[in-house]
């Protein structure tokens, strides 16, 4: 099977797994724990913040930073198609008590206007506006990366209006490389930032929140009030850490291999690729099926049959994730079981 349903399929590489039986371990939540603190400080200094936190998932990460911030019936700024809108649990609501205000916009982007108009008048009627949450990669939006001089320009709307601004970069590194940029460029206009080891860099498991040491401090808390304060977690720290060391360059790979099989998809009939090839921007394929094909479940259990794993993401819409575990040959063979997939309904059409 050629798993294209996420980035989160990965399995740990025999480097990882030798990287993480060698690693050093103690107890996290006793505050002696090497190899976790070795990834906190390397993540920090990665991400330009003064302090770092292992989290068991990139939900865990972003409910830190909600949690950290907000006071119950506070307001989020965010997409409207955002992670934490959608597949999050509606968590924002359930640990943190607050709303969120969401935003239209192509891609899952939006413009500084559209924050400043969302910003509500200090009056006692009014939830506060708290947190401005970038997504960046953008999931539903299509692995969308924003233009730097548009994230700039949308995070000085959120500063210069009093806003926390969160970067839910579960998929950071996969902007930083599509663009070429360190992950500065973004998170040096934001205040705390979300990273997943467990999407494309590969790792099985865990996320991380960076900020200043007060908000680190707090959301430490905060992760033993959630649960997810870990013990030997070193062991699962160091794959993320030799994810970080080995993982990061070789996106280039899975945005080359994202692009070939946007090609394949755009020349299949009865499929409509969501832009061009050659402007897939990370790692993720959108397209939507003809309706002759049937529902996104139906053609994606079709594939299936034919070796190919995807998901169905939205009413006829499809999404598939290139990965560390498919190769540019599995690309071709996946060309073979789309053809068949969208082949075998049109001859029934
Ligand atoms: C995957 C993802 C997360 C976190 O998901 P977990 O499954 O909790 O690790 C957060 N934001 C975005 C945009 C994601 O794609």
């Amino acid at each position: 099977m050629i798993d294209l349903r996420s980035d989160t399929v990965t399995r740990p590489t025999p480097a990882m797994k030798a990287a993480m039986m060698a690693a050093p371990l103690g107890d996290d939540v006793l505050g002696d724990e090497p190899t976790v603190q070795a990834l906190e400080a390397k993540v920090a200094a990665l991400l330009g913040k003064e302090a770092a936190l292992y989290v068991p998932s990139g939900t865990m990460a972003n409910q830190l930073a909600i949690r950290s911030v907000c006071e119950p019936g506070d307001e989020i700024i965010a997409h409207r198609d955002s992670h934490i809108i959608h597949y999050e649990t509606g968590a924002p609501a359930a640990l943190a008590g607050c709303m969120v205000s969401p935003l239209d916009g192509p891609g899952g982007l939006f413009e500084a206007h559209q924050v400043r108009a969302a910003i509500r008048h200090r009056d006692q009627h009014n939830p506060l506006s708290r947190m401005l949450l970038l997504e960046n990669t953008h999931n539903k939006g299509g692995g969308t990366v924003w233009p730097v001089a548009q994230f700039e320009a949308v995070a000085a709307a959120g500063r210069e209006c009093g806003l926390h601004v969160h970067i839910d970069g579960a998929r950071l590194m996969n902007a930083c490389v599509a663009l070429g940029v360190a992950p500065t460029a973004f998170t040096g206009h934001a205040d705390t930032v979300s990273l997943c080891f467990s999407k494309g860099l590969g790792a099985p498991v865990g996320s991380a929140l960076a900020g200043s040491a007060k908000l680190i401090a707090r959301a430490r808390r905060f992760r033993k009030m959630f649960g997810g304060a870990m013990r030997q977690s070193g062991l699962l720290a160091a794959a993320a850490i030799h994810a970080l060391d080995h993982h990061v360059a070789r996106l280039a790979d899975d945005h080359a291999n994202a692009r070939r099989l946007a090609a394949i998809i755009a020349a299949t009939d009865g499929l409509v690729l969501e832009g061009t090839p050659a402007t897939v921007p990370t790692n993720m394929v959108f397209f939507t099926i003809d309706a002759r094909l049937g529902t996104a479940q139906e053609f994606c259990a079709r594939l299936a049959q034919h070796g190919v794993a995807a998901i169905g993401m939205g009413p006829g819409r499809v999404r598939m994730v290139t990965h560390l575990d498919v190769s540019g040959a599995d690309i071709d063979r996946a060309a073979d079981a789309i053809r068949a997939a969208a082949a075998l309904t049109a001859r029934h059409a």
